[in-house]
């Protein structure tokens, strides 16, 4: 999977497991149910926030444990 160097500087945007955008490497995660041919919306993701991964094996599902709500403290 492809890496890119930088968090997009993107106002708003920001990764969904850790909620901030901060400038580290990421990799882009297509966003279900947005697929239009060959193009699909995409969501950054901070590589370091790929740790909080877990495989839900019997439902054969990969998901991500929030690691704080954006906007909430
Ligand atoms: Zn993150």
């Amino acid at each position: 999977m492809r890496t890119f160097e930088h968090f997009p500087d993107v106002p708003k945007l920001a990764c969904p497991i850790c909620g901030t955008n901060e400038d580290s490497e990421c990799i882009l995660v297509g966003i279900d149910g947005t697929a239009d041919g060959n193009n699909e919306q995409a969501q950054p993701v901070h590589t370091n926030c790929l740790r909080h991964l877990r495989y839900l094996k019997e439902k054969g599902i990969i998901y991500a444990v929030f690691q704080g709500a954006r906007g909430e403290t």
